[in-house]
């Protein structure tokens, strides 16, 4: 579950993301009655087992959800409920057609199985957290919206990197420079560890303050040159 909002009197709209159809529209009708029978299951982030009857409109209709994981270690906490909302506003951005995506869905599983652990580093910017970049750089990459950082995309050498530039596709070198987006070495090595590492082990990934920095500004970058929008969450 990713997301909900208030429909009508007691209904809800939910913007869930699925195995096998992907991004999916329900409506739980009579959920903000107290007496509902879908209770208190369908929070954003739990993770459920849904059904769906398909009628004549966009959005299904929920007849039963069973409760896969509840996550209520995250959205207690509000610092991983920050962090949760980030992975959340992304899966939305990035996966918006009914269509089934299993390693979406699986790095999606293991981004809210983590989080129910992870550190609270309060008073520190969610928008930070190793967990949430990593997540975000492997969904960006999972939809070919992770630039080419590698080697400089005007002359092909791997040293030297300083920027990235959303005009050129990817990392430029100090020649072919400055780019548009200003990285250290740190954050070149952080971006690459946090897609080679398991989401699970994103805390324990050595991941420096200035390497998070920078990590997170090529994320920003990826979604407004490639996607054409900004996150929300990672504003706040
Ligand atoms: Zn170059």
């Amino acid at each position: 579950m990713l997301r909900s909002f208030r429909f009508g009197e007691a209904d809800r709209v939910l913007h869930v993301y699925t195995a096998d159809r992907g991004r999916v529209g329900a409506v739980a009708k009579g959920i903000r009655r107290t007496k509902s029978r879908f209770g208190a299951r369908l929070e954003p982030l739990s993770h459920v087992e849904l059904m769906l009857h398909h009628g004549s409109g966009e959005l299904q209709t929920v007849t039963g959800v069973s409760l896969i994981s509840s996550h209520h270690e995250s959205r207690e906490d509000p610092y991983r409920l920050a962090v949760g909302l980030v992975g959340a506003e992304a899966m939305l951005r990035l996966y918006t057609e009914q269509e089934a995506n299993e390693r979406a869905f699986t790095a999606l599983t293991r981004f809210l199985d983590r989080l129910d652990t992870i550190p609270s580093r309060a008073p520190a910017r969610p928008s930070l957290d190793p967990l949430a970049l990593s997540f975000q750089l492997k969904l960006l990459w999972l939809s070919g919206y992770l630039p080419h950082l590698d080697s400089c995309v005007e002359c092909g050498v791997a040293e030297g990197l300083v920027g990235y530039l959303p005009s050129a596709g990817g990392a430029v070198c100090r020649n072919c420079g400055p780019g548009k987006v200003a990285f250290s070495p740190e954050g070149l090595r952080g971006i690459s560890t946090l897609l080679t590492t398991p989401l699970a082990d994103a805390h324990g990934a050595g991941l420096t303050d200035r390497g998070a920095r920078d990590a997170l500004a090529v994320v920003t970058a990826s979604y407004e040159f490639s996607g054409g929008f900004r996150l929300r969450t990672l504003s706040a």
